[in-house]
């Protein structure tokens, strides 16, 4: 898939991080016999350390469904955010989250500190990881190494997702080690650049309910008049989180008839 896909083609990414003595593995794939094997085998050519967590970055599936077995197996707990214990829970069969967390909470692994950082966006308790003596930023889903993240508008948040991502630029990360695809090296680059894009998607869409534009069907066809229609359904609830947003600023209104139109400012 090109540019501007929603899905991209790229396995979860799992990673095991080590320290002066402790490891913590972050995000633990769909669980597959094949992935567990091979995050099990890494972590036995490291000689089995004590695991201090794993952690999930999120609640989806491709990202929790190894992280059962991979406790029975350790003995580590599972972690996540606070915001996200109830979602993940549901999702896990035969196990539970052990520890949740906030943002400026961290895990020492022995001269190594991964910091926790909350940013609500892709899901509304998505989290980053922060290898601070390294400078590498885990993002899970919320910058992926390639195609555009997916912003839910029932379980996500576009206005968070904006601004959880400025929040991330305060880091300066050397490297981005996302979710799904490739390292990213340009990190402050890559985040503005992400920003930039939901902005210019957000005005492109106001200006074209200004035009008069007033459904989402009529803003799905002038904003994707050649989208793939396996992608069809995503692509319009992407607008609809991006309305959403539009809504919560006070930009635009949706009447009863579910029409959606410019708001016009009060003469005051
Ligand atoms: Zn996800």
């Amino acid at each position: 898939m090109g540019e501007g896909a929603f899905v991209g083609v790229y396995a979860p990414n799992v990673y095991l991080v080590l320290g002066d003595g402790k490891a913590a593995f972050i995000d633990t794939a769909y669980g597959k016999d094949d992935e567990v094997r091979a995050q099990l085998g890494a972590w036995e050519a490291l000689g089995s350390p004590p695991v201090a967590g794993i952690i999930l970055t999120h609640r989806h599936g491709d990202h929790i469904g190894g992280a059962v077995r991979l406790h029975e197996a350790t003995g580590g707990p599972i972690l996540t955010s606070y915001e996200e214990r109830a979602a993940v829970d549901a999702g896990l069969t035969g196990g539970k989250v052990g520890r949740v967390v906030r943002s400026g909470d961290t895990l020492d692994l022995g001269g190594t500190t991964l910091e926790f950082i909350e940013t609500p966006g892709h899901t509304l308790g998505s989290l980053c990881i922060y290898l601070r003596e390294d400078s590498v930023l885990f993002s899970g889903d919320m910058i992926l190494g390639t195609g555009t993240t997916v912003i839910s508008p029932d379980h996500g948040d576009m206005r968070l997702y904006i601004e959880s991502l400025r929040g991330l630029l305060d880091y300066h990360a050397a490297v981005i080690a996302p979710g799904h695809g490739p390292e990213i090296y340009a990190a402050n680059a890559k985040i503005q650049s992400l920003i930039d894009h939901r902005l210019d998607r957000e005005a492109q869409l106001l200006r074209l309910i200004g035009e008069g534009k007033h459904t989402i069907g009529e803003l799905f066809q002038a904003v994707y008049p050649e989208l793939h229609p396996g992608l069809h359904d995503t692509a319009r609830s992407q607008i609809r989180a991006h309305l959403n947003k539009l809504e919560q600023d006070g930009g635009v209104q949706m009447n009863r008839e579910g029409l959606w139109s410019v708001r016009e400012s009060r003469p005051s």
